[in-house]
């Protein structure tokens, strides 16, 4: 099921140019109704469950309703996110509560330096089909 918005719960991004969920969706469908200050799915048959607008709302404003194969129907799913990890709280439709932490990163936030321990491009190579990171660039 596509994602919706809580709409008690979503102030807007506080009217920034761009929400969080407009700013992550990767299929462009979050918009923000500026009036309202509300945001919301604006097609919802095209949304793929992929739940970055759920980890990323500062709200906790979005649900997806979770997949029956780890909650069945009447069940939330709702994540708090932190720097390294994601704390999962799947609330039952009975009231049983159960909450699982999921690591998402190894290293500090910024820290990563893609290019650290490679060559420096060689662009007379640049037509090779080979990559510049490994020995068969020339090919
Ligand atoms: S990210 Fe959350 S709080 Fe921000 S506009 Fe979207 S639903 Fe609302
Ligand atoms: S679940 Fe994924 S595809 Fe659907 S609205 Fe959210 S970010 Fe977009």
């Amino acid at each position: 099921m596509p994602s919706y918005v809580i709409t008690e719960k979503c102030d807007g991004c506080k009217g920034q140019d761009k929400t969080a969920c407009q700013y992550i969706c990767p299929n462009d469908l979050m918009a923000l109704d500026r009036d309202a200050m509300k945001a919301w799915n604006q097609e919802p048959d095209q949304c793929w469950e992929c739940y970055n607008c759920v980890k990323i709302c500062p709200q906790q404003a979005i649900e997806v309703r979770g997949y029956a194969d780890f909650c069945p129907l009447g069940s939330n799913t709702v994540p708090m996110r932190g720097t390294d990890s994601i704390m999962w709280t799947i609330k039952f439709r009975n009231g049983i509560l159960k909450r699982f932490k999921f690591p998402i990163r190894t290293t500090a936030e910024g820290s990563i330096d893609p290019y650290a321990g490679k060559p420096e491009p060689d662009y007379s190579q640049i037509k090779g089909t080979g990559l510049f990171t490994n020995d068969a660039r020339s090919e």
